[in-house]
């Protein structure tokens, strides 16, 4: 492969190496190399229609898309990417995101963080992914029609039934969303508890369908 210019300057300034290979990284998807980052395998179908989603999952949710399984490459990438804030993973984790192709829709909305989350993480990472989404497939992007009001304690930590109560009443409507057609936008969906909570609330404000795209799924 013939190294660009930029590459080039990457490899002289920076001596990354790939935390998963020890390998040199590459400057595009730093600190990973190239071979570890081609380790992400799409799912043969993008589309999700069975699982251990919670009940009313299906209720609020028409369709839900997710590019990868959470383990291997994709999982250290997100690791990365949200609590060492190395933004440039997120931007290439949303092309990934991006090759899916989406039913109609009007909007996209990325599942807010509460304010206290954003000062502390400075980012909120489902919206660099909604971004990359919204250049690539044309949509416009929303980051003030749902907001998150209760500062809740993070998913992953807890079990199914305290990850419902866990973000229960956590989200806000702050603009009409009668009769849209919206793309949710989250990094990794488990039990579907987060994507349902704000289906629920979009869903009572008029919304006319939700569909649901994620990075990865855990099992
Ligand atoms: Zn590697």
């Amino acid at each position: 492969m013939k190294l660009s210019l930029r590459s080039f300057l990457y490899d002289l300034i920076f001596q990354d190496k790939c935390p998963i290979c020890n390998k040199k990284s590459y400057w595009k998807y730093s600190p990973f190399c190239l071979d570890c980052w081609n380790e992400i395998k799409p799912l043969p179908n993008f589309k999700i229609t069975t699982g251990k989603f919670h009940q009313e999952f299906w209720k609020y949710i028409d369709s839900l898309y997710t590019f990868a399984p959470y383990e291997g490459t994709i999982k250290e990438v997100i690791h990365y990417f949200k609590y060492c804030k190395i933004i440039r993973l997120g931007r290439e984790l949303g092309k990934l995101l991006s090759t899916i192709s989406p039913p109609v829709l009007d909007i996209l909305i990325p599942v807010p963080l509460h304010n206290k989350k954003i000062k502390t993480r400075e980012f909120n990472q489902t919206a660099i992914l909604a971004k990359e989404l919204s250049k690539s497939w044309k949509i416009k992007l929303e980051l003030e029609v749902l907001i998150k009001i209760k500062d809740t304690a993070d998913q992953a930590s807890l079990d199914v039934n305290q990850r419902k109560n866990n973000v229960k009443n956590a989200y806000y409507l702050k603009k009409e969303v009668k009769d849209l057609n919206i793309g949710l936008i989250d990094d990794v969906v488990t039990t579907g508890s987060t994507l349902l909570e704000c289906a629920k609330v979009l869903k009572r404000g008029g919304a006319k369908s939700i569909h649901a795209f994620t990075l990865a799924r855990a099992l």
